[in-house]
C-alpha cells in the first residue's frame, strides 16, 4: 500500500510501505474511513522537532476493523471504531484514575495517514459504534480521536463549570474545539483570542461570545476590560509556545485553572510569577479514551458538529499539499479521504 512518510522537514512523501500486520495478539488492523493532519504533525514538518529517521505519519483515525489478534475480545471485524492517539490498556491504575494518556503500557499511535493501520492494545484503545455510521458523520467521528478530545481535555483540566467566563488562547483546530467544549460544559461567556477572520467566525459558531485580537499585555488588558478587571474563571491554552503559556496565565483570575494542551516548545515559567499568579495548572497529552464514548455519542446524536473544523479535504495521495496548506495557514485542518 502507499502511505505517508516524513523523510525530512518539509519533505512529506506518499510512498510504498509494507501493509500493517498483527504483531501481537492484542493488536487490531483497521481500514481507515478517513484520516487527517494534526497541528502537532507540523512540529517535525517545520524542523522544530528532529527527524532522525523516516517517520510514518498520522495518529488520528477511525475506520472498520478488518482483523484482530487472538487476545482481542471487545472489537471484531466489520465493526466501526474510533481510537485515541494514545494507545492504552484501559485497566492499569492510571487508566482507572482517568489518565489513559499516561497508561503504564502507553504507546503513541503512528502510521494512520494510510489506507490501513495497526492499533496495539485494541481492547483498551478502541471504541466501537453499534452500527457503521453514515458517511456524513465520519469527519466529526474522526475529530473525536484527537482534536476534539484534546480541546475537551483543555476545558476539563481548566475545570470549566456552568456560568463561568472562559478564555481560550489559540485559534487553531484544538482551540476551536476548546470553545465547543466550554460551550457544552455550560460556560456563559467564552472569549476567543484570534486574529484570523475565518477562525473567528468558526469560534463564534462554536459558542464564543467575544473575540480578542490583541496579544501579550494588550491581550491581557482586553480580557481584563471584558471581565470587570477580574480575569477569566478558566483558561484553555491550546498552542504550546512560551508566549501563549504566559498569555494564558495572565488571563486567569487568582484561583482559576489553566488547562494546557499545546505541546510545550521552549516554555520557561518563573517560580515567583507562578506563585503570585495563584493559578492552578493541568496539562499533558489528552486522556481522550476517557472522553471517547461520550464524545462519540454527542456526534452520533448530532448534538455537536466538530467535523466543521476540517476546512480542506483532499485525497490521501495529495497529503503533501495538505501539510503545505496547514503550514502556510491556508487551512485550519486537513481531512484526508482514503
Ligand atoms: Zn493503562
Amino acid at each position: 500500500m502507499r502511505a505517508t512518510v516524513l523523510h525530512a522537514p518539509g519533505d512529506v512523501r506518499f510512498v510504498d510501505v509494507a501493509e500493517p500486520a498483527i504483531l501481537k495478539p492484542t493488536d487490531a488492523i483497521i481500514k481507515l474511513s478517513a484520516t487527517c493532519i494534526c497541528g502537532s504533525d507540523l512540529w517535525p514538518y517545520r524542523g522544530l522537532q528532529p527527524v532522525d529517521a523516516p517517520m510514518h505519519m498520522g495518529h488520528e483515525y477511525c475506520g472498520v476493523v478488518v482483523e484482530v489478534g487472538s487476545a482481542v475480545n471487545t472489537v471484531k471485524p466489520g465493526q466501526f471504531v474510533v481510537g485515541s492517539f494514545c494507545i492504552s490498556d484501559n485497566t492499569c491504575p492510571h487508566c482507572r484514575h482517568g489518565f489513559p494518556s499516561s497508561c503504564e503500557q502507553r504507546e503513541f499511535m503512528s502510521g494512520a495517514q494510510a489506507p490501513y493501520a495497526r492499533v496495539p492494545l485494541a481492547d483498551g484503545t478502541l471504541v466501537a459504534t453499534e452500527n457503521v455510521p453514515d458517511d456524513d458523520l465520519i469527519p466529526s467521528l474522526l475529530a473525536t480521536s484527537d482534536v476534539l478530545g484534546t480541546g475537551w481535555y483543555a476545558a476539563d483540566a481548566a475545570r470549566v463549570q456552568p456560568g463561568m467566563t472562559v478564555a481560550v488562547v489559540g485559534d487553531g483546530a484544538v482551540g476551536l474545539m476548546g470553545v465547543l467544549a466550554a460551550k457544552q460544559m455550560g460556560a456563559e461567556r467564552i472569549i476567543a483570542m484570534s486574529r484570523h477572520k475565518p477562525r473567528q467566525e468558526l469560534a463564534l459558531e462554536y459558542g464564543a461570545t467575544d473575540i480578542v485580537t490583541e496579544r501579550g499585555p494588550e491581550g491581557a488588558a482586553a480580557v481584563k476590560a471584558l471581565t470587570a478587571n477580574v480575569g477569566a474563571d478558566a483558561v484553555l491554552e491550546c498552542v504550546g509556545t512560551n508566549e501563549s503559556m504566559h498569555q494564558a496565565i495572565q488571563l486567569a483570575r487568582p484561583g482559576a485553572m489553566v488547562g494546557y494542551v499545546g505541546v510545550p516548545h521552549g516554555v520557561e515559567l518563573d517560580g515567583q510569577m507562578l506563585f503570585f499568579s495563584q493559578t492552578g495548572m493541568q496539562g499533558g497529552p489528552a486522556p481522550v479514551r476517557r472522553f471517547l464514548p461520550d464524545l462519540m455519542d454527542l456526534v452520533l446524536t448530532k448534538k455537536i458538529n466538530p467535523g466543521k473544523v476540517f476546512d480542506l479535504a483532499l485525497p490521501l495521495a495529495d497529503v503533501a499539499e495538505g501539510y503545505r496548506a496547514m503550514d502556510e495557514r491556508r487551512a485550519i485542518k486537513t481531512l484526508l479521504r482514503v
